[in-house]
């Protein structure tokens, strides 16, 4: 018998109203949480990790931590987002010290 065991991330909405996203205005933004599972068989079944609460977009992709909205809205036009995350990058940074993705 072959034992697969692994550690899968299961997103769960952890509210179902809508928000407006952050990123590109639509309101398709709903509050998230990627919590850590161990896994057999590709079956979730032991939470070992629980994740902070996001905004994610299903409109642009876009996933805002609650720490990130805490940024004034002012502060936030012509801030330059990961495209791949959408956390917030400092203007020099050639990667996305969060996810690694390239920012040109
Ligand atoms: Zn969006
Ligand atoms: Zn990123």
């Amino acid at each position: 018998m072959i034992f697969i065991a692994g550690v899968q991330p299961k997103t769960r909405r952890i509210e179902e109203t809508a928000r407006t996203c952050p990123s590109c205005g639509s309101p398709q933004a709903f509050l998230k949480r990627i919590d850590h599972y161990l896994s057999v068989f590709f079956v979730p079944i032991i939470p070992i990790r629980r994740g902070t609460p996001m905004l994610s977009c299903e409109n642009c992709g876009a996933a805002v931590t609650e720490a990130d909205q805490a940024v004034g809205a002012e502060e936030l036009q012509g801030v330059r987002r990961c495209r791949h995350c959408g956390r917030i990058l400092d203007q020099d940074f050639a990667f996305c010290p969060y996810c690694g993705t390239g920012t040109e």
